[in-house]
């Protein structure tokens, strides 16, 4: 089956204009089946996140944005893993913990973003559509992907629920378990889907 899912969203854990609740139901009611909630440098927005979506429809990935050395990394769990800054530490703890890391907006040069140093580091996959970075900055990305051999992901890295969805991608899942979904994208069954431009 396809499912939808944005994989990285900030609430009021972070920089966030919404509660965890409010983006609970603002996904829902739009349509998505997965959200990644990736508050910077806390865990605290996704686990609210879980504990609010009950019983709907709705599978909530225990994520971050960690604030690294080199830039902001998003990071997927199905549980809090300790977040080191540096990011091939980070990326060991990470696997050790079934997680996957993520380059954030790589090339956006407003944002605090891990530039031409993508290419040092063993990422699962690369964020190549950002809701809120310029469109060079994005296609940037996509050539570093390609390049890299590394599957690519959008997402609309929504800080108020109006946002959330506009980019996010159709995944091909056997079942919606955070395994699955992680499996896929390292399998490049993703496909990116672009609402509208910020
Ligand atoms: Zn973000």
């Amino acid at each position: 089956m396809i499912v939808s899912a944005d994989l990285h969203i900030h609430t009021t854990a972070s920089d966030g204009l919404n509660s965890p609740k409010e983006v609970v139901l603002a996904a829902f009611y739009k349509g998505l089946n997965v959200i990644a909630i990736t508050d910077h440098d806390t865990f605290q927005g996704a686990l609210m996140a879980q504990r609010y979506v009950g019983s709907l429809d709705l599978l909530v990935i225990i994520g971050c944005e960690v604030s690294s050395v080199k830039g902001d990394v998003l990071l997927l769990c199905d549980s809090p893993i300790n977040t080191p800054r540096e990011i091939s530490e980070l990326i060991d703890v990470a696997h050790e913990n079934n997680c996957l890391v993520i380059p954030a907006h790589p090339f956006d040069d407003q944002r605090n973003s891990v530039g031409e140093d993508i290419y040092n580091y063993k990422w699962d996959a690369i964020e190549v559509y950002n809701g809120s970075s310029a469109e060079h900055a994005n296609r940037m990305a996509q050539y570093a992907a390609k390049v890299m051999g590394l599957p690519g992901i959008g997402n609309s890295d929504a800080h108020s629920i109006d946002k959330i969805g506009i980019v996010y991608n159709n995944i091909e899942v056997k079942d919606l378990t955070i395994d699955d979904i992680f499996d896929s994208i390292k399998k490049s069954k993703v496909k990116i889907v672009i609402k509208k431009n910020s």
